[in-house]
């Protein structure tokens, strides 16, 4: 009989010859369970996505009553749905007066390529500024925003006009001009490997943004909804952007991503031209519905509270002879291993005792630590366990 895994390797279509290849049978809170009842402690949330757990009842609830009303009605933008603007009032309401208008969209990578077009329509200008090391997703507009040539290279040519700086350097600000349309950034650092700036630098691109009238745009798809310890990670350092970009952890499992930005800004994609960023499926209902329950739950539970101190804990048993350093902030961390290979060994370890843990895109020495947010101490305390059990074995 030829196996699912088989036929998964034939027609569908595979992002490289080692997928992880995990044959899943259902998943509810932090683990995930194979075919023969196997659980697996998941240290990854999908890559930071389910940050209230697989399968919250309360994110199922919404989704099964919404299912039942209405499903797809239009595209974006003509109907009054309640679950979109439900939800965008109830997201509003958590920030700033000045980030009051919800776009949405399906990905994280469609929430920056909105948020680009808007600068560039907002300021009527056409250079573009990003950072060393940044990943903003796959989409070409995304890509050319990427700070790594050895991704990009294959895709060429991309939009021209973007500068990218390095990162957390506040000299290398100057180049931001009056010709910049939209500057935009990861106020944490992810696929980088969990690199959190300093205060300064973030205070200081702002105060630059605001000399030259670039827009400045925040990428907080993968550090939003509490993933670092605050609700969102602007929060953090108290520097507010023009623009956020959300997805991943916003929908509960379900995809949804949204640029946020102020009626003034907004405005100015309704006209010259008319339609000027429309989308089919953008704010699908059923994912509006997932994502005000999944809000609602992180609100109500105090999540983003109990953040911080299972950063400690984490932090306390991650100690061991090959652990060079534990960087980031929240659950958005990176074990320092400074060794690809020894971090490939620890993860296949890992998942034999059944954790499943990951490396980043642009660090391929350090180890991916971003579990559900609902993680418990004692959680906690068997992950780390099954990752200290896995370094003594790879000890020489
Ligand atoms: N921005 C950041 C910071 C991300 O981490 C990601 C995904 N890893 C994206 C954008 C792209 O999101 P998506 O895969 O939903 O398009």
């Amino acid at each position: 009989m030829i196996s699912l895994r088989s036929f998964f390797l034939q027609h569908v279509a595979q992002t490289s010859d080692s997928p992880l290849g995990l044959e899943v049978k259902r998943a509810e809170g932090v683990y995930i369970y194979d075919t023969n009842d196997k659980p697996y402690l998941d240290l990854i949330s999908g890559i930071s996505v389910s940050s209230i757990g697989h399968c919250n009842p309360l994110v199922v609830k919404a989704i099964q009553e919404q299912s039942e009303k209405y499903l797809h009605l239009m595209v974006y933008g003509e109907y009054v749905q309640a679950p979109q603007v439900e939800y965008a009032v109830a997201l509003t309401e958590l920030l700033p007066e000045s980030l009051s208008q919800v776009y949405f969209v399906n990905s994280g990578s469609e929430a920056n390529e909105g948020a680009l077009k808007l600068a560039k329509r907002y300021t009527g200008r056409t250079e573009l500024v990003g950072f060393d090391k940044a990943y903003h997703g796959s989409t070409h507009g995304a890509l050319s925003m990427m700070g790594d040539e050895g991704f990009k290279n294959a895709f060429r040519p991309l939009l021209p006009a973007v500068r990218h700086l390095p990162f957390n350097n506040i000299e290398a600000l100057q180049q931001i001009t009056s010709r910049t349309a939209g500057v935009l950034i990861e106020p944490i650092q992810g696929e980088a490997g969990a690199i959190v700036p300093d205060r300064e630098f973030l205070v200081a691109l702002r105060r630059r943004c605001n000399e030259v009238g670039a827009l400045l745009i925040f990428d907080e798809v993968q550090t939003g909804f509490g993933r670092t310890g605050n609700l969102f990670a602007f929060q953090k350092f108290g520097v507010v952007p023009d623009v956020i970009t959300i997805a991943k952890g916003m929908g509960g499992g379900m995809p949804l991503g949204a640029f946020i930005s102020s009626a003034e800004v907004m405005g100015c994609l309704k006209t010259n031209p008319i339609l000027g960023h429309i989308t089919t499926f953008g704010g699908h209902p059923v994912s509006c519905a997932a994502a005000k329950a999944n809000l609602q739950f992180i609100v109500e539970e105090n999540l983003v509270e109990t953040v911080c101190e299972k950063e400690l804990v984490f932090r306390s048993l991650l100690q061991h002879p090959l652990i060079k350093e534990v960087r980031g902030s929240g659950l958005l961390l990176a074990v320092e291993l400074g060794d690809a290979g020894l971090v490939q060994a620890t993860i296949r370890k890992c998942l034999n005792r059944g954790v499943i843990a990951d490396w980043f895109l642009f660090c391929d020495t350090a180890l991916r630590i971003a579990p559900p947010l609902i993680i418990t101490e004692e959680q906690i305390h068997e992950a780390c366990k099954a990752i200290l059990l896995s370094l003594d074995e790879l000890l020489d």
